[in-house]
């Protein structure tokens, strides 16, 4: 397949003289909050239009007061009078529920974080996607899930699509500045997580608190998980199969347990390009809410004398099989990665809850995939057959918790 950005668009927006409306779907979470660490360090630069939180009513109440936000929408609507009340007085709307959801994403804005986490995200993102608003795009379950339908609604809509994925954004760096002809491959680096080292007797016994301790990366419960199973890089490469119209055999993952380079662009010539920085969210989140420019963070300035070795190793996917089996779900294509993600999204939760070991992610998700043979051949041809066959395969592992408790 030959390589293509149009996916990703790239050119010279023009900035509005006013101050830029911005909107944040998932603004209680990690990337949310970093997000908002940004905004705030500027605050007549931007107007908060919309904010969303999950569960959490009283951090979005705080966080909507703070930035003078327009709207604020908490996603489960038995919540919606605890959220009222909080913002009693502060001229702040309140919503709550999928609507609600869907109408924060619809209020006009200038850039939306899309921060949610999981196929919950794909609604409510494809609404700002559709209203044309330019989409920062950090939750990568959306295209794990419904990628072909996904960009297509960017391409229909003309949506300017920012990855915030630290990989994807450090992709878009390097290609903006390499002919897309002349890209031969990239490959994504990943931490390895913090069980990079152990065996798998050990990692049977690994605890979601020890999974939960990233060694370099500060992220929510999901992602975090993801990035201890080796899930996260699966999932990765996905996304970048989606977002730069990249082939299977185009993707590539080294472990790089520093996480200081977080994407390398392999030229036709030879050269290969990297992106840098030390691991803080903050870097490619600034990348796409300044995008066409840059801006100044304060993060932590990468000394490469201190650090001292940069190190590299080719991933272990005995130790780590949900890497396999979501290399083997790109090469699959069609509706697998929405099963893929669904139980994994389902095993996750389960491994949290403690009711599976941290082995049986990766079992649950293959046994998952197998079982759902019949939906991951399935051609959906909107997000309403995307949500069902997501909804379908989370039952059916469900269904299959009890044989890995
Ligand atoms: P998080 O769990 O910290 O935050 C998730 C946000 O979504 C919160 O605001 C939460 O309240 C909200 N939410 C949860 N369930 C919801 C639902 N059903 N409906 C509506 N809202 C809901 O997650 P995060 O770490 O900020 O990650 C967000 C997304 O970004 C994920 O898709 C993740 O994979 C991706 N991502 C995160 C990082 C990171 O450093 N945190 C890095 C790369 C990609
Ligand atoms: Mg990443």
């Amino acid at each position: 397949m030959p390589f293509s950005l149009t996916a990703v668009k790239i050119g010279v927006a023009t900035r509005p003289a006013r101050p830029r409306r911005i909107s944040i779907l998932g603004a209680t979470g990690s990337i949310g909050e970093s997000t908002l660490d940004l905004i705030g360090r500027n605050p007549p630069a931007y107007q908060v239009v919309a904010l969303t939180g999950g569960q959490n009513v009283t951090r979005l109440a705080e966080l909507a007061i703070l930035h003078r936000a327009e709207l604020a929408v908490i996603a489960d609507p038995s919540r919606y009078a605890d959220l009222h009340t909080a913002l009693a007085g502060t001229g702040i709307e309140a919503g709550a529920g999928d609507e609600a959801l869907l109408d924060a994403a619809s209020r006009p804005a200038d850039w939306v974080m899309a921060a949610i986490v999981g196929a919950a995200g794909l609604k409510p993102t494809l609404q700002a996607v559709r209203q044309g608003t330019a989409t920062a795009l950090a939750n990568k379950e959306c295209l794990v899930s419904a990628g072909a339908i996904f960009m297509a609604e960017v391409t229909r809509a003309n949506t300017i699509l920012l990855p915030v994925d630290s990989e994807h954004s450090a992709a878009m760096q390097i290609m903006a500045g390499a002919p897309k002809e002349r890209i031969e491959r990239i490959c994504l680096t990943a931490s390895g997580g913090p069980f990079r080292g152990w065996s798998r007797e050990q990692m049977a016994e690994a605890r979601p608190e020890q999974a939960l301790n990233h060694p370099n990366w500060s992220m929510g419960p999901k992602v975090t998980i993801d990035s201890a199973t080796l899930m996260n890089k699966g999932l990765e490469l996905l996304e970048a199969h989606h977002l730069f119209s990249l082939a299977p055999s185009q993707l590539d993952v080294l472990t790089h347990p520093q996480s200081i380079v977080h994407c390398l662009v392999y030229l036709s010539d030879g050269a290969v390009l990297a992106q840098m920085s030390c691991p803080d969210m903050r870097t490619p989140i600034a990348y796409s809410l300044a995008w066409p420019e840059r801006m100044h963070v304060p993060t932590k300035r990468l000394d490469l004398a201190e650090i001292g070795a940069l190190t590299f190793e080719a991933p272990d996917m005995e130790r780590f099989p949900a890497l396999r089996v979501a290399k083997e779900v790109l090469a699959a294509g069609g509706s697998a990665g929405t099963v893929l993600n669904a139980a994994n999204e389902v095993a996750v939760e389960a491994f949290l809850a403690k009711r599976i070991g941290f082995l049986a992610i990766a079992a649950l998700v293959e046994t998952a995939l197998e079982k759902s043979a019949d939906l991951a051949t399935l051609s959906p041809q909107n997000v309403d057959d995307v949500l069902a066959i997501d909804s379908e395969t989370r039952q059916r592992a469900k269904a299959l918790l009890g044989r890995f408790a």
